[in-house]
């Protein structure tokens, strides 16, 4: 059940769900690492507020890199109590931020991602998930109208300005990756 997870926080993974199990909580693990797309889904519908917990933005949640684990309990309120037991492994509980299901390996820092890493892979998913058909390469869109299909909704202005230059190009993608919570 654990063999994502990095293999530093496995064992404690393994023991929390054992004690939880001994305390009669049912323990259940309802997340372990997550892939890209699974993030930027859950992402999605925390920020449509369709989500009891809250979700990081893709590329910066600790379950995509194996450093968290979701885990229920009966009842829910019993998670206090194992985020204290947690917390005395040396473990970090999220239940410090609204999320009690998570339990994390200490030490995760999300990565920074800074604006010229904006890939051609992650354009490509980005533009697969908004219900594009083709997939667009950074530098063959020069036209107004080319970058409004790929961007509907993309204003003149906003399309003027990405062409202008690289960097208004990669600020605009990110902004629009980022509203459409990817
Ligand atoms: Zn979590």
């Amino acid at each position: 059940m654990f063999e994502d997870l990095i293999p530093e926080l496995q064992p404690f993974a393994s023991a929390l769900v054992s004690a939880a199990g001994a305390a009669g909580l049912t323990p259940r693990v309802t997340s372990t690492r997550r892939s890209r797309a699974t993030q930027a889904r859950l992402y999605r519908r925390f920020q449509a507020g369709k989500s009891a917990y809250p979700a990081a933005p893709p590329g910066t949640s600790a379950h995509e890199y194996g450093y968290a684990f979701d885990m229920v309990t009966e009842p829910m309120e019993a998670l206090a109590d194992v985020g204290q037991f947690w917390e005395s492994l040396g473990g970090v509980w999220g239940g410090r931020n609204r999320d009690p299901i998570h339990f994390e390996f200490p030490g995760f820092e999300p990565p920074t991602l800074s604006t010229g890493e904006v890939s051609e892979s992650s354009l490509a998913s980005f533009a697969a998930d908004i219900g594009l058909g083709f997939v667009p390469v950074y530098g063959t869109v020069s036209t107004v109208a080319g970058l409004a299909t790929l961007f509907p909704g993309l204003s003149q202005i906003e399309a003027l300005k990405m062409l202008a230059s690289p960097t208004h190009y990669y600020n605009m993608l990110r902004r629009l990756m980022t509203a459409y919570g990817y």
